[in-house]
Formats: structure tokens, C-alpha cells, sequence
């Protein structure tokens, strides 16, 4: 755990979330300001600061949360009809919480490229 770090409080549970999933490695939570009908984080238990932070032994990390927002979308109903994962990455990719998070987008058509 970081300290004073948004994303880790959730994971602790000393924040309040809208848990939509959690597992050993991930926990997925409803996005307070949801940008498409479904907007769910996924964020590793383990505090790493950005994808760009990620080392060689978070690869597994890396799959385990690709692979929660794909099993969401399907559970959520949206898989087939499509959606967008994002991961925002330092100032020039809009990054604002420095917890690596998947960011799940579904439930309405989306653009590419994005802005
Ligand atoms: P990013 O800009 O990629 O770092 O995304 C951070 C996301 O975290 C934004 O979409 C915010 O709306 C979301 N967010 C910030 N605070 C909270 C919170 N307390 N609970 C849920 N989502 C949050
Ligand atoms: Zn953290």
C-alpha cells in the first residue's frame, strides 16, 4: 500500500466503492464519474504507479486485469455489441490517479481516435 494514495484506500476498503468484482489480485469498482453507461476501474492490490511503472514481474498483473475487464464486459451484457478499455498513462495520456487502472467503457458506441 502507498500512502495518501486514492486507489489504495479503495483496495483497504477505508474509501467506499461500488465493488462490481474482486479477487486476489484485482479489484474492479464502479467509476465515480462514469463517461458510458458502464464505466468500471480495474486496479491491481498492489500499488503500481502507472503502466509505465510496471516491471517484468507484474506481466501477470498486466493479463489478470485485462483479462477481469474482459469477463466483466461479458457479464455485464455489452461484449458482443463491443466496448473500449483505456489505460491512461502519465500527463500527456491524461493520467490523474497514480494507480494503475483499466479503465472499462461499455453500453454506447464509441469514437476512434479518442481526444
Ligand atoms: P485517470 O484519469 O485515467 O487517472 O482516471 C482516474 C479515474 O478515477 C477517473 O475516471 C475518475 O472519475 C475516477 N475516480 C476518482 N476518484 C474516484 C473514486 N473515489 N471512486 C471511483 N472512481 C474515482
Ligand atoms: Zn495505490
Amino acid at each position: 500500500m502507498s500512502e495518501n494514495c486514492l486507489f489504495c484506500k479503495i483496495v483497504a476498503g477505508d474509501i467506499p466503492s461500488a465493488k462490481v468484482y474482486e479477487d486476489e489480485v484485482c479489484v474492479a469498482f464502479n467509476d465515480i464519474s462514469p463517461q458510458a453507461p458502464t464505466h468500471v476501474l480495474i486496479i491491481p492490490r498492489k500499488h503500481i504507479d502507472s503502466l509505465d511503472k510496471a516491471e517484468k514481474t507484474d506481466k501477470e498483473t498486466l493479463g489478470h486485469l485485462l483479462f477481469t475487464a474482459a469477463e466483466i464486459a461479458r457479464e455485464k451484457g455489452f461484449a458482443a455489441d463491443g466496448y473500449r478499455t483505456v489505460i491512461n498513462t502519465n500527463s500527456d495520456g491524461g493520467q490523474t490517479v497514480f494507480h494503475l487502472h483499466v479503465h472499462l467503457l461499455g453500453g454506447r458506441l464509441f469514437v476512434f481516435p479518442p481526444g
